[in-house]
């Protein structure tokens, strides 16, 4: 009988061994289940939550309040947080308001405009004075504007003078301003940043102020560098009256531009260079001192001038010897630089279409003879050649037209 007994004791023990080892897995099984459903709650709780508006703040008021520029379109006057620091709200700042747009609820990360990082941004390029034909006086007046300020400020400290703090470049399209300021980015190791001022006008829309602040504090970050806006008539023009909401915002825009051009000290490491092929509708408040007080004339390319911009543009073609660049540039009185590039690539192709691979005077002579007279009559090419051969670039207003 006691045998009997301890069989069922040691039956019972087992049986009790494996309920608790199944406790145990049912126990971890629970837990792996409560972690799964808070996982999907939370999932859930993420697809059921309203999306927050993101804006950028534009000024805090005095009473705590900030006005905002919301990315659905107006601008806000919106509450703040309480748990957001005032001090963190500069203008500039990309904030996230709640889902009806009255309050800032966080202070989003810093990210670069994706207007911004579109425009032109070029570390350090690759061009020299000695790759711009002529213009000496120019390129004396930048050197001492802006690459000695850029590369010697102490020297300006020493003298107790003050460079000037902007620089306008004016005159005919294609006679090399955009070239002289990259050079001059380029000669004073500093980035050139290119913005367009019509883009302001046509692509920002709604957002030039904005832009213009951000292009500033990139070219801060990216310091030494050089702004080049180039077409600054687009939104520096005289104003006759500002009636429509686009001309008030032309105006944010240029009081933007005035104000960072205000702020700056001449002798910092951002310098400014405007650009314009219509100086005469500019409005006297960029010309004021301490704004663009230096204004460059860049005119079309002299004889001797052309003699060597027809060189620089040659330099890596195998010529004929009878190629003869006085009387080349004896044959384009008028022409610009772009234009004389234009006349080069052409020739190039009239000896390529000869099979030759040397330039010959007569494949000069023949491209000059098309060039000029294209940019005597623009669209010569359409009658000539019939529809589907019109030029694939097209200088403004008349300038040379390139078939590449
Ligand atoms: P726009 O007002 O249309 O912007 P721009 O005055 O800025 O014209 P650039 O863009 O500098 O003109 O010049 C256009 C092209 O013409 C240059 O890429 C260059 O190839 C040629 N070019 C113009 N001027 C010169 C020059 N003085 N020396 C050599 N090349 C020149």
């Amino acid at each position: 009988m006691p045998e009997q007994d301890n069989s069922i004791d040691e039956m019972y023990r087992q049986y009790i061994i494996r309920l608790e080892r199944k406790l145990r897995e049912l126990e971890a099984e629970r837990m792996e289940l409560r972690r799964e459903l808070r996982r999907y709650k939370m999932e859930v709780d993420k697809l059921l939550s309203p999306p927050l508006i993101e804006a950028v703040v534009l000024s805090v008021l005095p009473d705590g309040r900030a006005v905002v520029k919301s990315s659905t379109g107006p601008n806000l006057v919106v509450n703040v947080s309480s748990y957001i620091d005032p001090n963190k709200l500069t203008p500039g700042t990309f904030v996230a308001l709640n889902q009806r747009g009255s309050t800032i609820v966080e202070i989003l990360p810093q990210y670069e405009d994706p207007y911004v990082s579109a425009m032109e941004v070029v570390e350090r390029p690759r061009i020299s004075f000695d790759d711009i034909g002529g213009l000496e006086e120019q390129k004396r007046e930048l050197y001492e504007a802006i690459i000695l300020p850029l590369t010697k400020p102490g020297l300006f400290k020493e003298l107790g003078i003050e460079p000037p703090k902007g620089v306008l470049l004016y005159g005919p399209p294609g006679c090399g301003k955009t070239m002289l300021a990259k050079a001059v980015a380029s000669m004073s190791k500093a980035t050139f940043i290119r913005v367009v001022g019509s883009e302001f006008v046509h692509k920002y829309i709604g957002e030039g102020a904005r832009i213009v602040r951000e292009v500033f504090r990139l070219a801060r970050k990216k310091a030494p560098s050089i702004v080049f806006i180039d077409e600054i008539d687009a939104i520096a023009a005289k104003r006759i009256d500002i009636g429509t909401s686009g001309e008030r915002e032309v105006q944010r825009t240029l009081m933007q531009l005035l104000a960072e051009l205000d702020g700056f000290d001449p002798l910092g490491d951002v310098k400014v260079i405007a650009a314009t092929n219509r100086i005469d509708i500019l409005d006297p408040a960029i010309l004021r001192p301490g704004r663009f007080d230096r204004l460059v004339y860049v005119p079309p390319p002299n004889e001797k001038a052309r003699i060597e911009i027809f060189r620089i543009h040659t330099r890596r073609m195998r010529l004929a010897d009878d190629v003869d660049f006085t009387q080349l540039a004896r044959l384009t009185e008028g022409a610009t630089g772009a234009d004389i590039r234009a006349i080069v690539i052409e020739a190039g192709y009239f000896a390529l279409r000869s099979n030759r691979k040397i330039v010959t005077m007569a494949d000069f002579l023949a491209a000059i003879d098309k060039v000029m007279k294209r940019r005597r009559r623009p669209y010569a090419d359409v009658t000539e050649y019939g529809e589907e051969q019109v030029p694939v670039t097209r200088r403004n207003e008349g300038a040379a037209v390139m078939h590449m």
